[in-house]
Parts: structure tokens; sequence; C-alpha cells
């Protein structure tokens, strides 16, 4: 940790601590030793270890420069506290920054792996105070290739937030989109505290728009240009199909699905057109996949006949990560795609089916 209590109960920053002077644990009161030589950064650490619940001891050095370079990126506008006591969760996240407006925003700097349930436990701890959470991600995260599932469990405002203490470099991921058959899709803009600090702020994250950026939770559907800039349309339907098929003789594809399609007269590589432009980040299943449950979905309620919209989403929520935080968004800019494209009519929280999509013939 980098603060702890001097004997005359005042807060010190390890590095301007002096050997001296005993130090103790702000969290468990116990002792702890200043830790400073030539290869580490100044910290401190307990005695017995074991003694304090609320602080995860072993932070790597890693860990205690990014959370540096965090305190002071923050504390240049913000009134930032370092390893916050919050005695009523026993958990003290790295930073806690006061917000002028809206709630406190904690800071964690990962570093190691963490599992699904501890993230959540502590998300839910420093929510239970009423704090919103951010997590910046470490170096062994940065060089990695993230799953979708992963990158769900640490979005804030539809941005993944890391810092490298070896190159002192801030970074952020955005605008996700996922094409079938293809690499996960983002931006990335070095030097993140500015943005940091218009969220800090509590401004809303598509405030930045001179730099042409649009939050992730918008989704990134198809219209008229895919964001792989090398395939027009034809070439692209093309390209999914055979990919398709690739899946089908390779039995990589939900048998239930093939088998569905098999009683209607119908092969997986002749779904509508419509089924192959998805490109939203946040599915689960592949896009393909959760467009052709919609059209069929949609097949069942009928020609001329209407749905409660809430009914249809519910249908279509399991087919999203579960710690992705915005499918009503990207479910409903789907309904938007249908309208425009002239399948469906939104009305009143309803939806009249106009028009069936059809299966390509051979
Ligand atoms: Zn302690």
């Amino acid at each position: 940790m980098l603060l702890a209590i001097n004997s005359s109960n005042q807060y010190c920053f390890a590095n301007l601590a002096n050997r001296e002077e005993s130090y103790r644990c702000p969290a468990c009161k116990e002792s702890v030793v200043l830790r400073h030589g030539q290869q580490n950064v100044a910290h401190f650490a307990h005695q017995v270890q074991a003694s304090c619940h609320s602080f995860t001891e072993g932070e790597t050095i890693d860990h205690l420069l990014g959370k540096m370079a965090l305190y002071r990126s923050f504390a240049k506008d913000y009134q930032v506290v370092v390893e916050p006591v919050l005695g009523q969760i026993s958990q003290r996240p790295d930073l806690l920054v006061k917000r002028p407006q809206g709630p406190d925003l904690a800071i964690e700097y990962q570093c190691s792996p963490i599992g699904r349930k501890r993230l959540q436990e502590r998300n839910q701890g420093l929510k239970s105070l009423g704090l919103e959470v951010l997590w910046v991600l470490g170096p062994a995260y940065y060089q990695r290739r993230l799953s979708g599932e992963l990158i769900c469990r640490f979005l804030y405002c539809g941005r993944l937030f890391f810092y490298v203490p070896k190159q002192k470099r801030f970074d952020t991921r955005f605008n996700f989109s996922k094409t079938d058959f293809h690499k996960l899709h983002y931006q990335n803009q070095i030097g993140f505290p500015a943005i940091l600090s218009s969220l800090a702020n509590g401004a809303e994250d598509d405030h930045d728009k001179p730099l042409g950026m649009r939050s992730a939770s918008q989704p990134v559907l198809y219209q008229t240009k895919l964001v792989n800039p090398t395939s027009n349309l034809a070439q692209h339907l093309l390209y999914q199909r055979t990919k398709l098929t690739l899946l089908m003789v390779q039995g990589r594809v939900n048998i239930d699905m093939i088998n569905y399609l098999y009683e209607r007269g119908q092969r997986l590589d002749q779904i509508p057109d419509w089924c192959l432009l998805g490109q939203v980040f946040g599915l689960a299943v592949p896009n393909w996949y959760f467009r052709l449950v919609l059209v069929l979905l949609l097949e069942k309620v009928g020609l001329n006949h209407w749905i409660f919209e809430k009914s249809l989403s519910a249908r279509l929520r399991q087919y999203f990560y579960p710690s992705f935080q915005e499918p009503e968004k990207i479910v409903k800019a789907t309904y938007t795609d249908l309208a425009v494209s002239g399948v469906i009519c939104l009305q009143d929280n309803k939806i009249l089916v106009i028009k069936l999509l059809q299966f390509v013939a051979d």
C-alpha cells in the first residue's frame, strides 16, 4: 500500500516516509513496515499479513506504479483519496475520486487475473455504498487478446481503460464491433486522463464528439459501409455464406437449429441476407445466429400480426453476455434496422410484422 498512518496519526505517503518513524495500517491499525529498495517502489507492507482483511497484500511493482500514476493524473483536478478505508464493506479500492456532480468514482487498477465471482463481489460492495466503479487494466491485459466476455466485465461507459507502467502509457479502447468470422474491431486512443477527467466530472462520454468518436454502447449496425473496408456487400455476403457452409460441414453449428431448418426444407447457408449483416458487440452468439432467431420469432408472430416489444426483447436477452450492460440498446437498434428495411413497424411499444424475410434459393 502507498499510504500509512504515522505516530502523530497523520497519513503519510511511502515515498515521503522516514525509516525512523513507525507506521500503522489505516484499516486494521496493525504496524506496517516501509519497503524501499533500488528495485521496488516505496510502499508499506503488513508485518503480519493475515491480520488485515481489507487489503490485498503482495502488490506488484506494476500495481504500485499504476496506482501512483492514476493518483497523480486525477489529483491535478480532483480531490482523490488513496486506498480509502471503507469500513462497512472491508474493501479498499485503489483510489476514490470525489466528483463535483454524481456519485464518487472508485478506481481499481487491476494487474492480475480476477475471477468473475470475485469481481462481482467487489463491484457489488462498492456499489452498495453508492459508488461507481472504474476498472483500469494493467500490462497483462493490455498485451493479451481479450475475449468479448472479458471485455464486457470491465467496460465503463462503453470503454476499456489501460495503464502500462513501463511505457507510462494510458490507453482507452472503444467503439467495439464484431463482424462474424472476423476479428473483434475497436478504436484505440492514447492518453485517457482527459476522457477520464470528463467522466470524473460527471460529464457524458459522448461529449468528446470533436474527436469523431461514438460510445461503444451505440451499436454499429450494417447500413451502407462495412467495418471491414476490403469487401463490398456482395463479396461480404458470399464470404459469410461460405463460412457458414464450412461451419455446417464441420458440424460446429447448434444441431437443433440445423434440424429446425431442415424440417422446413431449408438450409443454414440459405438464411436471409439480413442475418449476415450484423456487426454488434456484446452478443455471446454470432450475429447471424441472433438475427436468425429474431427472423424466426417474427415469422411465428406472423404477417400483419402484432407483438409487444417487451415480450420479444425478453426472449433475446439470453443471447448477450451476462455482464454486458446494454443489451436493450442493441435490441432496440436492431428493431430500428428492421423497421428501416420495411420488415416491421414500431408503434406504442408494439411491433407489427409487415414483411417476412425470405431465405435465399439455391
Ligand atoms: Zn491492515
